[in-house]
């Protein structure tokens, strides 16, 4: 009886043993080569260019002039509000990106491996105006396409990197729509938005929700007086919608063929 249990057991882990090699091989049969190596530029851009860097600067010191006009304006009326996107406005996930290069990582897949980790540091300058804006008694927004189930852990992230007003109330994650045009018209229910903060040009207005490359080309055209005003711009060379759109162009190519065609060479 004991040596008829013992060989059950035995062919009961040959049996598991193979089945999952099995499926191990027709996994890995299945799963694409993740190749990203068309983004090591753009990363490197982000983590080492100090243009990069001096862009954020440049960004969130335009924000603070444009928030003391405000400011120092006295006959507007009512509750002012700063909006900001967190992913490559406040947040800096390049070394995500870096791993998606070095690992074939893919997104979003391996992007909740690193939200949770909630070490993204803060960009430069982002952190010293929203504070700047909090001690002046203006509320801070952050308005984001993280989903609900990353919010606590976002939190986390934005207090261990000192962003001022990181609670449920003032973090308003994605929800049912990845456009963010009802959540701003939610906050201007009670609120004046006095500038808006985003390297997605979806981050400033519904315009430029779901649009072709030519029609974003078209409206940033059309709002040029508001940008470094109303509208500061974050550089963000590695991903947004702007790459969305130009796959969309034309879908029988392969992506590396589709982005050598829409260089413009001379
Ligand atoms: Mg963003």
């Amino acid at each position: 009886m004991r040596i008829q249990k013992k060989s059950f057991l035995l062919i009961l882990i040959v049996v598991l043993f193979l089945s999952n090699a099995n499926k191990s091989i027709a996994q890995s049969a299945k799963t694409p080569i993740i190749n990203n190596d068309h983004l090591t530029m753009a990363v490197l851009y982000q983590q080492r260019a100090a243009e990069c860097k001096a862009l954020y600067y440049q960004a969130f010191n335009l924000a603070q002039m444009m928030l003391d006009k405000d400011l120092a304006n006295k006959k507007l009326k009512g509750k002012r509000a700063v909006v900001v996107d967190i992913d490559e406005t406040v947040l800096d996930n390049s070394p995500f990106e870096a791993k998606m290069i070095t690992q074939n990582a893919k997104y979003p897949d391996d992007w909740y491996v690193w939200t949770s980790l909630a070490k993204a540091k803060a960009l430069p300058g982002a952190a010293e105006f929203l504070n700047y804006a909090a001690n002046k008694g203006v509320a801070v927004f952050y308005v984001t396409n993280r989903t609900e189930k990353e919010m606590a852990i976002t939190l986390k992230n934005l207090k261990e990197q000192n962003f001022p007003m990181a609670d449920t109330l003032h973090l308003i994650p994605k929800k049912n729509e990845s456009s963010k045009e009802n959540r701003r018209l939610k906050i201007m229910e009670k609120y004046r938005i006095v500038l808006l903060a985003g390297d997605n040009l979806t981050d400033f207005s519904a315009v430029f929700d779901k649009t072709s490359l030519e029609t974003r080309d078209a409206k940033t055209t059309e709002l040029r007086s508001e940008f470094g005003k109303r509208f500061i711009v974050l550089p963000n060379a590695m991903y947004g919608d702007w790459e969305g759109a130009m796959y969309k162009t034309d879908t029988s190519r392969t992506k590396p063929e589709l982005r050598k065609s829409l260089l413009k060479d001379f």
